[in-house]
């Protein structure tokens, strides 16, 4: 064999199971037909994160005077300035992620690789140079692409997906966006920020529509306050692309409506890269389109393991490498945990941001569950009120009976990361009254947890 671990895709999942497999001795290889760094690093979170603080610098000049800056003249935002900050950004961290596989001594392997055998993967080069490779254990990690749904075929022109948005051209003057899960957010509150007439469409009642009501609802309010119109309970049927403008065609609970945009993003969530790569001809079991895997990622295939967003799972980056590790340390015969995925946090990066972890108010009542719920609003906060952001709250919902924390959902300025705070305090386990006494530093944001805590139990001291 020539390694003991052969990963397919160098996304977060892939790049990072390497890099443990290496520290745990293990000879590993990735074989990686595009940017290293995958979709997160160079498609996804991070050039998304650099063009959303674009967009917030440029919010905050906008509103200097609140803060009693004067500006001799009006910001202006240089949306191709932004993009090439963005596209900088990604460039810079596939380096970086190039320099720890290196240091990690993985080898990378550039081209299409493919399952041909039991411990042997075809890799073709951009030439269509063949080589095969072999390996004790093969990570099948090669991620997702946008979805296609056929009544929004993606032309990279005025119906466009994720990486067009990305790397735009120009600003358009208007955009449609279809779907508000945290992609089509993030996208919906960038363009509008820079001033673009945005749209958002939402097939379901609420924004966002996997977390908890009141922060969807919230979102919801801060959205139509930045200009964004936002049409829940609606579809896109049709778009019209013959013409200068698309001439797109919603359904709301009312009838049809006729709407007009430059461009049409379709942000309706993503399809797994597991066509070419031998699924089919190694017989390995899929399950609603992704790949069928164990507790620990392996396939019915003796030596052939899945990980990332070609499996079941929230379709994140953290996600993604959290398999990985646990996938290679599995491998190499160290006592492992499976992933828990009731304690997962998801985020939105959206001014006001949204994080979440663990169960929502519905959720937490449809299990079963007597609950004890607090919130706290951020109007209420001193560092909130400083620093200008007082949208949002922190609401925490506990189980009644032994007071554990069940579910966090916080919406405002910085809670992505004060989240992780959350799903620590769910991994130990932690009461209410637990986190009521751990003393939290003012002035913070983070107070409003402690708050959020002591709200529940009748114990909140400044609302
Ligand atoms: C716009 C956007 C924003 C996002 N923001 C966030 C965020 O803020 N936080 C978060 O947690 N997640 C975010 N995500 C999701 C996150 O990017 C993915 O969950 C994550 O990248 C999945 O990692 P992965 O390793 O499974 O696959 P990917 O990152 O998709 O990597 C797969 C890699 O495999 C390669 N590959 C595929 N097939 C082959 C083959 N046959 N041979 C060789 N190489 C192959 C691909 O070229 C790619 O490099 C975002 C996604 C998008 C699109």
């Amino acid at each position: 064999m020539d390694f003991d671990v052969l990963v397919i895709g160098s996304g977060p999942g892939g790049y990072v199971a390497a890099i443990r497999a290496s520290q745990l001795g293990l000879k590993t290889a990735i074989v990686e037909k595009a940017e290293v760094g995958g979709i997160c690093l160079n498609w996804g979170c991070i050039p998304t994160k650099s063009l959303l603080k674009s967009a917030q610098v440029f919010d905050y000049t906008k509103h200097a005077a609140d803060y009693g800056v004067t500006l001799n003249s009006e910001p202006k935002a240089d949306f191709t300035k932004m993009v090439e900050r963005s596209r900088n950004v990604a460039n810079g961290m596939s380096s970086g992620v190039q320099f720890l596989l290196k240091k990690n001594k993985i080898e990378v392997i550039t081209g299409f690789g493919k399952l041909t055998a039991k411990n042997t993967v075809e890799v073709t080069d951009a030439e269509g140079n063949k080589k095969k490779v072999t390996a004790k254990h093969i990570i099948l990690a090669t991620g997702a692409r946008s979805k296609e749904l056929p009544n929004l075929p993606q032309d990279g022109k005025k119906i466009i997906g994720y990486r067009k948005a990305l790397t735009l051209d120009k600003q358009p003057e208007s955009m449609i966006v279809v779907g508000s899960g945290a992609i089509g957010s993030e996208f919906a509150y960038f363009y509008a920020t820079l001033g673009t007439q945005v749209t958002l469409v939402e097939f379901l009642p609420n924004v966002v529509p996997n977390e908890d009501e009141e922060v969807s609802k919230q979102l919801e309010r801060s959205f139509k306050k930045a200009g964004i119109k936002v049409m829940t309970n609606a579809s896109v049927e049709k778009v019209d692309t013959s013409g200068k403008k698309c001439k797109v065609t919603i359904k709301t609970k009312k009838g049809e409506e006729q709407h007009e945009a430059d461009v049409v993003l379709s942000a309706v969530g993503i399809t797994p890269n597991i066509e070419g790569i031998g699924i089919e001809e190694m017989g390995i079991e899929l399950e609603k389109g992704k790949v069928k895997v164990d507790d620990f990622y392996r396939t019915n295939i003796e030596g052939v393991y899945a990980i990332g967003d070609i499996v079941h799972g929230p379709a994140l980056a953290h996600v993604a490498s959290a398999e990985g590790i646990a996938c290679v340390e599995k491998i190499a015969g160290l006592d492992v945990h499976p992933v828990d995925y009731s304690n997962i946090p998801g985020c939105t990066y959206t001014i006001p941001e949204v994080a979440s972890v663990g169960l929502t108010e519905k959720a937490a009542k449809e299990a079963g569950y007597q609950i004890k719920v607090g919130k706290f609003p951020f109007t209420a906060s001193g560092k909130a009120s400083a620093a200008g952001a007082k949208e949002g709250f922190a609401k925490l919902i506990f189980d009644e009976k032994y007071g554990e924390l069940l579910g966090a959902h916080l919406i405002g300025a910085n809670v992505t990361e004060m989240i992780a705070e959350l799903v620590v305090a769910k991994k130990l386990e932690t009461t209410g009254h637990e986190l009521i006494k751990s003393i939290h530093p003012h002035p913070t944001m983070s107070e409003a947890i402690m708050e959020a805590a002591a709200a529940a139990y009748d114990e909140v001291i400044h609302i």
